[in-house]
């Protein structure tokens, strides 16, 4: 499987026939507990000299076949699930870091990822300075002796900011780079080959795909992995369902063909609400005046992804309206699923700042976070050019 390209590896990487039973569809092992033949295998088991499942929160046959799958995708030595997109992140920071640590991050960033740095990290002594990750000079910056992280997101939420990760990369030697590359999925970008330590996915969004799980995972080199396995895993209990590793495998075997569909009427999508007066701006890597567009061009591939977003002309009310106009986009959070959904990130994920913060950070009033499925592009636009239409009538 490690020659096959990546699309047959999203199909049949971690998958084997069941040997008890041949079934071609991995079952689900939903056991808690696995049966030692004695007191000998017990004790090997347990020193790790023999393999064997013992006990699901630490190694579950279905979770291991979804981790293998993304390890193929990511080409990473190794991979572990956890419970959520959140539990990842926890995992990676908390398996890096110790008290008096320091940590350079992006200053867009999910919002509880913000949360995590800013209150349960600090309270244990871990210190972070927020700084604008277009800018790889800024976060070199940044650095201090003690900082150990540098932690990014690339495209970053909700104006799809670029950061350059070879560069940040080159430029901080020997810190643990941290990605979180959930808006890209593994079809547009593997930062791993880039200068990325670990990376990290909310598994609930395009790995997933049908926005019927929840879930998480982080890749890297096999020792960097052990650890966040052995913190987020073992000892924080984060693990996965054996249920949603199913569901999530599932959802990643089709990724290929669900991206490249997204990705295209997103392209489209953009091009056609960059043209339109009644939208002000269109954030899009793929456009070519992204600020972003040139390293996003080199680092991505396949094309841009499935998210953009748009500035409705007229501010928050107009916004609102085109928000409320939608019939087929549905009004939701969440990304990466077959239906394109919508949030209006002033009343939503922006809805706690202040209109400066805002602002500073480039979210203008009237600004819709779209994220495209895989319906048709031409019912996806007689939708937007009717919301479009109502926002500007109002
Ligand atoms: C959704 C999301 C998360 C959190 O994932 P959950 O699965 O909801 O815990 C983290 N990072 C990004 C970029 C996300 O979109």
């Amino acid at each position: 499987m490690k020659d096959a390209r990546f699309d047959t590896r999203a199909v049949h990487a971690g998958d084997a026939p069941d040997p008890h039973t041949g079934a071609l569809d991995p079952p689900v092992v939903l056991a808690s507990a696995y049966a030692f033949d004695d007191a000998a295998d017990a004790a090997a088991q347990f020193e790790g000299t023999r393999p064997g499942h013992i006990y699901t929160r630490w190694r579950n046959p279905t979770v291991r076949a979804f981790e293998q799958k993304v390890a193929a995708l990511e080409g990473a030595e190794d991979c572990v699930a956890l419970a959520s997109g959140m539990a990842a992140v926890h995992a990676a920071l908390l398996a890096t870091l110790s008290a008096g640590d320091h940590v350079v991050a992006a200053e867009s960033l999910y919002a509880e990822t913000g949360r995590l740095l800013r209150g349960t990290l600090a309270r244990f002594g871990v210190v972070t300075t927020f700084v604008d990750a277009t800018d790889p000079a800024a976060i070199e910056a940044a650095l201090r002796d003690e900082t150990r992280v540098v932690y990014l997101e690339t495209p970053a939420n909700p104006t799809l900011a670029i950061t350059d990760v070879a560069e940040v990369a080159r430029r901080c030697g020997g810190r643990t780079i941290i990605v979180d590359s959930t808006f890209a999925t593994p079809y547009h970008q593997t930062l791993l080959d880039r200068g990325a330590h670990l990376v990290v996915h909310s598994a609930t969004k395009g790995l997933c795909g049908h926005g019927d799980a929840v879930g998480g995972v982080v890749v890297g080199d096999a020792e960097r992995v052990r650890r966040v396995r052995e913190e987020g895993v073992r000892t924080a209990g984060g693990a996965l369902s054996p249920l949603n590793a199913m569901l999530l495998a599932r959802g990643v075997r089709t990724l290929s063909v669900r991206m490249e569909r997204a990705s295209r009427s997103a392209a489209e999508l953009a091009r056609r609400l960059q043209g339109d007066p009644r939208v002000a701006r269109v954030h899009y890597p793929g456009l070519t005046d992204h600020p972003g567009h040139a390293i996003a061009a080199d680092q991505m591939r396949n094309g841009f992804g499935a998210l953009l977003a748009f500035e409705v002309e007229g501010g928050r009310a107009a916004g609102a309206r085109c928000y409320d106009a939608v019939e087929l986009v549905s009004r939701a959070v969440s990304l990466g699923d077959v239906r394109t959904l919508m949030t209006h990130a002033a009343s939503t994920t922006h809805a706690s700042w202040t209109a400066e913060q805002r602002a500073t950070a480039g979210i203008a009033d009237g600004l819709m976070r779209l994220s495209v499925g895989i319906e048709d592009v031409e019912d996806l636009w007689a939708d937007l050019d009717r919301a479009l239409s109502s926002a500007s009538s109002g």
